[in-house]
């Protein structure tokens, strides 16, 4: 059974597989693989890191 609304996607093909949104690259088959979500404007966002030094660039802004 197939949930539509699952973010975490274990079955991922490499088309369909996010990006990083601080570096860009590909995220497939990633163990360090980051992705954190938000509420805006009533809708779910949501942003995808290949690993935590990612995650962290696009988070500080200094
Ligand atoms: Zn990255």
């Amino acid at each position: 059974m197939v949930d539509p609304t699952s973010d975490l996607n274990e079955d991922i093909s490499a088309d369909d597989a996010p990006s990083c949104q601080t570096c860009g690259e590909k995220i497939v088959d990633s163990t360090d693989h980051r992705v954190i979500t938000w509420v805006e404007d009533g809708g779910v966002e949501s942003a995808h890191f290949c690993d935590d030094e990612c995650r962290m660039e696009w988070d500080g802004d200094d």
